[in-house]
């Protein structure tokens, strides 16, 4: 059986276990489309999310109309919570995410993590466009992930780039532009770089936190109590979005 056959079973048999509560969440690189359009075919259709943060490149919102387009279907876009970005940036600068690790996970939580989690109330299970070979931390990456709801599904787990580059090619779908340009993960525009022959695929995100990763990010509340960093620059922010109400 081929990779594609089994990993069409796999998408109809999530299709019956959750129906109309699955979901596909994906940022529209070239695995995401490939999730959409194995769904689209092994089910007829079904609910494609992608998270809009305000800082995504044009190459990346170009591509939801050309999904769209193809199969017919409305993206549902999920964007963050206005005051909550306007407080971050009137507190930290728009670019925060350069200074260090806290503030780059503030960042991501603002604009991504807590606008998909919102988003994901009313979904029970997603396919995401997770591969093992991506990265040194995606490579033990398990196709279903049961321990927490919504579950969450990496079918295309065991699939090379170059499987989905092959299917992408024969299917002749759309894909990000910025691919040409020699990126190799895409992500916000401000925090994504093309890399370099060699690099893991994901070297050009956030690529300027080499260094700064290796610390331990903890901080001690007036209290004495130890806190990590980024959960204090997060409280800060909630405290600043009800001052500003
Ligand atoms: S990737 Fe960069 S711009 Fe996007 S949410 Fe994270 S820190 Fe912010």
């Amino acid at each position: 059986m081929t990779l594609f056959e089994q990993t069409t079973i796999l998408v109809r048999e999530a299709g019956a276990e959750f129906g109309s509560g699955l979901a596909i969440v994906t940022s529209l690189q070239r695995e995401g489309v490939v999730m959409v359009d194995l769904a689209m075919n092994a089910l007829g259709g079904i609910r494609v999310m992608t998270i809009d943060t305000g800082r995504m490149p044009d190459g990346t919102l170009e591509m939801i109309g050309l999904i769209e387009a193809r199969y017919g279907i409305q993206i549902e876009r999920i964007r963050p919570d206005d005051a909550e970005v306007a407080a971050m940036v009137e507190v930290h600068g728009r670019d925060l995410f350069y200074d260090s690790v806290p503030k780059r996970s503030l960042c991501c939580n603002i604009r991504k993590v807590w606008p998909l989690a919102r988003a994901l109330k009313n979904v029970d299970a997603y396919f995401t466009g997770l591969r093992r070979g991506q990265s040194e931390t995606r490579k033990d990456v398990a196709v279903f992930e049961r321990s927490s709801t919504p579950v969450k599904i990496n079918a295309l787990a065991e699939w090379s780039a170059q499987d989905v580059a092959e299917y992408t090619a024969a299917l002749g779908l759309p894909e990000n532009r910025l691919y040409s340009e020699g990126y190799t993960s895409i992500g916000c525009d401000p925090c994504t770089r093309p890399t370099k022959p060699g690099e893991d695929e994901r070297a050009g995100r956030w690529w300027w936190e080499t260094d700064e990763a290796r610390e331990c990010g903890l901080h001690f509340s007036p209290s004495g109590k130890v806190e990590r960093t980024a959960d204090v620059l997060l409280r800060e922010i909630l405290e600043k979005v009800r001052a500003n109400a």
